[in-house]
């Protein structure tokens, strides 16, 4: 049987080893980012939420705030404060950070 949950992976900003999210965070890997492929996670820390602004995604019409690395200032990906369709309504409060900017310990 595998273990879920596993609270010791961490995955940190590629560039100066701040820890953003944990692997028990981490809801899907199959969300897509400028730079490829990017995870949806239930929570991230030690990140700076910028302004929001409405964007208009494959999925539908949202509100999004990008997020950045608290410590150097890299963009991350963004947060999705609001969803104007009901399917995408789950996503409200997560956040898509993008695989290439982040590393798993
Ligand atoms: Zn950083």
């Amino acid at each position: 049987m595998a273990v879920y949950g596993d609270q010791s992976s961490t995955y940190r900003c590629k560039n100066c080893q701040n820890p953003v999210a944990f692997r028990s965070e981490l809801l899907s890997k199959n969300y897509l980012a400028k730079s490829g492929q990017a995870f949806l996670f239930s929570h991230a820390r030690n990140i700076v939420v910028g302004p929001k602004q409405d964007k208009s995604l494959i999925t539908g019409v949202y509100t999004l705030a990008n997020i950045f690395c608290i410590k150097c200032g890299e963009e991350l990906g963004w947060k999705y404060i609001q969803a104007y369709e009901a399917k995408g309504k789950f996503k409200e409060g997560k956040f898509i950070i993008e695989r290439a900017k982040i590393a798993k310990e």
